[in-house]
């Protein structure tokens, strides 16, 4: 209780910067990241400036240097796992250029290594196992959802068929926390069942894509995992609900090279990710206006972003020189709403 609320006072808007190691090949020796600081301060260093323009600080709650495993980053999350399970609805975004480890952060490279399973597995493994640690008196079910948003569009991913389910958003919900009350809710027992799902959500999205991981990086998909718990004595419901979302890149496309649908993708995925950027900044301002209205993506998530609800917004770089402006845009974004 004690921990709950000292994580309280601290705010509910919590925000993460990980630092993508250099892959194979990819290393000239120089990276934009100059030091990560004890603080959560990271220094970035432009190489194609001189002088004090060069170098600029950015402050987070925390930053994860190339070196820090998935399990020590699911260590600094597990606090707000451990809410759902009483009763609050929790976001997690991975924010970030295409290829800066979004994915790699949010599911991890392969799902048949354990050691490299990312916060969305792990998360689920907790959440079996601690509801276990409580099961002379509270009685859990556990639920998954999985959709998708792209264009705008709102996609059910757990479709067995493979068939493009498309679903209104209501805000009426029976559900709490999720404003999409016709997409699939399957009830999950155990890690298994979670990575028997997860597959069919991974293979609905490839599907109709001209090429498999370009659709995946230009949608943002949501697995929300709702959680229902009876107080066994006094026969009291507690419900929590749990959002891992891999967003869209957040690369800004040359408005003269992108044409048809590509410029419309990118308009789409633009106006998304800075309404959602808007609402969180918003909320963080404890502003009487929240702007939830401006984009699927936020309407979808609504109940969950706000109110009693905790946001982690884990905001990804590559630290190669050439990614060096979509670097310095995506820490502006995250400073924004920190
Ligand atoms: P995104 O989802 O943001 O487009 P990915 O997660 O697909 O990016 O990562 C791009 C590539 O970098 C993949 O090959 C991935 O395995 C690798 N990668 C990303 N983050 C890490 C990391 N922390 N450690 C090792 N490899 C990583
Ligand atoms: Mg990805």
């Amino acid at each position: 209780l004690l921990y709950n609320l000292v994580q309280d006072l601290k705010g509910t808007i919590r925000v993460y910067c990980r630092v993508r190691p250099f892959l194979p090949g990819q290393s000239d020796g120089q990276s934009t990241v100059d030091y990560i600081g004890e603080n959560g301060n990271i220094m970035i260093v432009n190489p194609c400036k001189q002088g004090k323009d060069a170098r600029r600080v950015f402050n987070f709650n925390k930053v994860f240097s190339t070196n820090v495993t998935q399990q020590q980053i699911y260590a600094d999350t597990q606090p707000l796992i451990r809410s759902v399970l009483d009763g609050y609805n929790v976001c997690i975004f991975a924010y970030g250029q295409t290829g800066s480890g979004k994915t790699y952060t949010m599911s991890g490279p392969d799902l048949t290594t354990e050691e490299t399973w990312g916060v969305n597995y792990r998360a689920l493994r907790d959440l079996f196992q601690i509801s276990k640690t409580r099961m002379n008196i509270i009685e859990y079910e556990v639920g998954v959802q999985m959709i998708e948003i792209y264009n705008e569009q709102v996609r059910d991913l757990l479709v067995i068929d493979g068939s493009n389910r498309r679903l209104d958003i209501r805000n009426n919900s029976q559900l709490n926390g999720l404003n999409v009350p016709d997409a699939y809710l399957v009830p999950v027992k155990c890690t298994q069942d979670v990575l028997d799902m997860m597959k069919i959500g991974q293979r609905n999205r490839a599907v109709g894509a001209t090429a498999l991981n370009e659709r995946s990086s230009r949608s943002h998909s949501i697995l929300t995992v709702h959680v229902r718990g009876k107080e066994l004595v006094s026969g009291s419901i507690l419900k929590g609900c749990l959002h891992l979302v891999d967003l869209a890149g957040s690369e800004r496309v040359d408005k003269s090279e992108a044409v048809g649908e590509r410029l419309k993708e990118a308009q789409h995925i633009n106006r998304s990710l800075s309404a959602l950027g808007d609402v969180i900044s918003a909320l963080a301002q404890k502003s009487t206006h929240i702007p939830y209205r401006n984009s699927k993506l936020t309407q979808v998530l609504q109940d969950s972003l706000g109110g009693h609800a905790k946001t982690l917004m884990l905001v990804h770089i590559n630290p190669v020189v050439n990614a060096i402006g979509e670097t310095v845009s995506t820490l502006k974004f995250a400073e924004r709403v920190a």
